[in-house]
């Protein structure tokens, strides 16, 4: 291992793996750093795969119709392959408050320039037939939405970062983050295999990252938060290609997997923590849930479950930015279970940030970590899953 490097990135999840092949992409010789034996085995591993610009706030939107755009030219930039099934994601509206939220949001994703559709009651049953209408008084659409494949994305962006120069090592924790002696500026990394120098960090780690940032004194806002998956045995009652649907009155979501189905749902009553444990009587719900929206589901029989930790900041927003006032020090991370579908974004904005002094693809003021101490710039992400 290099003892001496200029750039390390810390953690190897979707997100260090696409800010590796960006900065090495840009002629940066970055280290990436991951403890587990391969990259991606942690949140991103767990992940549904969704992929979706229909977010309530701009800065989410914007960050996925860049991200998006990546993945429609994947072969071309990345030359390794990937699955990105882009059926569309389609969000039922269930009462007047989320028709009236989804309505303003409409208007902000046309003035962006995405395409989405209306579907009115009528429109909604003709599209996606094995739902029940309950309650539904309309949905929106997205064609360019979708799910791609986390381990795809992941080796992808792992694979073209070391075409470009990144090096990478696996089985390897940084336990600690050296500064100079007024801790004013980075000088190294303390890990399990030994110290190395370094004038540049940033911290890709996911849920894990408060532990880190408070090695340099600043608190990072990201809390665990377990989410739970069921993908049912081969299922052939549901004809393809049908969109990601998403039933926000619940959290419910589904979507095609392996032949089967993904099924999906947030438990608003979990708090903080790093149990990963499967919560059988969750499950029960969840599929109760899924059952009641598509009734068609009765006949399929679940067959994988997991958990897995979503990395959750106060306004469901990542944080990209500088670490505090400690020169040479980042963070990209938080995504709050959206960082699949933001991890080429993330990638392009955070080489920028560290290679340019400022992101200039994207303006990413609102991923500021001082928005956490001003309550007047959080801006909550309503379309939460
Ligand atoms: C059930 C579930 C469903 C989800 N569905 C979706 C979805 O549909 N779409 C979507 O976009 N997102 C989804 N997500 C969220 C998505 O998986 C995460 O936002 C994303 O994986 C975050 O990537 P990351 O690289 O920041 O984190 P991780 O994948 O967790 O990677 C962080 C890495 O840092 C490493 N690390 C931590 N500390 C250290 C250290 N000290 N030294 C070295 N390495 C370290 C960890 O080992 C880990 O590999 C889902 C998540 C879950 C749990």
């Amino acid at each position: 291992m290099q003892d001496s490097v200029d750039i390390v990135i810390v953690g190897g999840g979707c997100i260090g793996a696409s800010v590796a092949y960006h900065l090495a992409k840009r002629g940066a010789k970055p280290l990436l750093l991951e403890r587990n034996q391969f990259l991606g085995e942690e949140s991103t591993s767990k992940s549904a795969g969704g992929i979706r610009a229909q977010f309530s706030t701009e800065i989410n939107a914007r960050l996925s119709l860049l991200s998006i755009q990546a993945f429609e030219r994947w072969d071309e930039e990345i030359g390794e392959p990937l699955q990105f099934w882009q059926w569309g994601y389609c969000f039922l509206l269930t009462s007047d408050e989320l028709v009236a939220n989804f309505k303003k949001s409409f208007e902000m994703w046309q003035r962006i320039g995405m395409k989405p559709e209306w579907w009115t009651p009528e429109q909604t049953a003709e599209h996606l037939p094995y739902i029940s209408m309950e309650g539904v008084q309309g949905a929106t659409f997205h064609a360019r939405d979708g799910f791609g494949d986390p381990s795809d994305i992941t080796q992808g962006y792992e694979k073209a970062a070391r075409r470009h120069g990144a090096a990478i090592e696996t089985g390897v924790e940084v336990t600690g983050i050296k500064l100079d002696e007024g801790n004013r500026k980075v000088v190294g990394v303390e890990t399990n295999k030994g110290a190395i120098g370094c004038d540049n960090v940033v911290l890709c780690t996911g849920a894990w990252t408060r532990k880190l940032g408070a090695q340099v004194g600043v608190d990072v806002p990201i809390d665990p938060i377990r989410r739970q998956i069921i993908v049912t045995d081969k299922f052939d009652d549901i004809t393809d290609p049908f969109p990601m649907t998403v039933d926000l009155s619940t959290t419910l979501y589904f979507h095609r997997e392996s032949g089967g189905i993904l099924i999906g749902m947030s438990d608003h009553n979990v708090g903080p923590g790093f149990d990963q444990t499967f919560d059988e009587d969750f499950g029960d719900r969840m599929l109760m849930a899924a059952m009641e929206r598509a009734p068609v589901l009765e006949n399929a029989s679940p067959k994988h479950k997991w958990a897995g930790l979503y990395e959750v900041t106060p306004d469901h927003h990542p944080v990209i930015d500088k670490l505090g006032h400690v020169k040479g020090a980042y963070v990209c991370a938080g995504f709050s279970g959206h960082g699949l579908m933001h991890s080429p974004a993330a990638g392009i904005v955070t080489s920028e940030l560290v290679l340019d002094g400022k992101a200039s693809t994207v303006d990413i003021t609102p991923l500021e970590l001082s928005r956490f101490s001003d309550p007047s710039r959080l801006h909550n992400e309503a379309n939460v899953i």
